[in-house]
């Protein structure tokens, strides 16, 4: 008997290719677009370029 796992099945290229893919969408970077400027940024954060965020000016950016 064997002691460590062992998969039963060989997983096709196909089948592999597909659940590697569903892994890249959970650790890809998350962005949306800013609302002021378009930026691209990580959701939940304030924007870099023009510091607003949830519609407010939060950060002085200097032009
Ligand atoms: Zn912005």
């Amino acid at each position: 008997m064997a002691k460590h796992p062992v998969p039963k099945k060989k997983v096709s290229k196909s089948r592999r290719d597909i659940r590697r893919a569903a892994v890249s969408t959970l650790t890809a970077p998350t962005l949306i677009k800013c609302a002021n400027c378009g930026a691209q940024i990580p959701p939940h954060t304030v924007c870099p370029s023009c510091g607003y965020y949830g519609g407010k000016q939060i950060l002085e950016i200097e032009a």
